[in-house]
């Protein structure tokens, strides 16, 4: 597999929630709740850094500008010359109130994929899956 095809399965899979390295899933068990491996394969989401998350928010924060700049150039670019300013600025503070929560999941699974394209998983990476950890019991 080529590494752009590679790049396009493993984004793929980050941007349906799903396990970057497999596929498998669930990865979350609620919204902001997310599992601590891949119950199918067994891949370790926080990859052993301190700070791992880190490039998680910054993944969040990115999503949330784009969406600030979409949002604020749609609503200039079709209500101008007389924009409804009191609506958009109460429209535009509750958008980036609610988009670090609204894009959490995919802050977190996106910055898993990019991190396996950079980083590709090892044996260190990999723990039992629940269901065969219970099995070894
Ligand atoms: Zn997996």
């Amino acid at each position: 597999m080529s590494s752009l095809s590679r790049a396009a399965v493993v984004a793929g899979r980050a941007l349906r929630l799903r396990c970057p390295d497999c596929g498998g899933r669930p990865v979350f068990v609620r919204w902001l709740w997310m599992l601590p491996n891949c119950p199918v394969c067994g891949f370790r989401f926080e990859r052993g850094e301190r700070g791992y998350w880190l490039g998680a928010h910054f993944v969040n924060l990115m999503i949330m500008e784009t969406m600030f700049v979409v949002w604020l150039g749609l609503w200039l670019l079709l209500t101008w010359p007389s924009p409804p300013w009191t609506v958009l600025w109460l429209s535009t503070i509750a958008l980036v109130v609610a988009m670090p929560f609204v894009a959490f999941p995919w802050s977190r699974t996106l910055f898993l994929a990019f991190d396996l394209l950079i980083r590709p998983a090892n044996s260190e990476d990999f723990s039992l899956p629940r269901e065969r950890q219970r099995a070894h019991l």
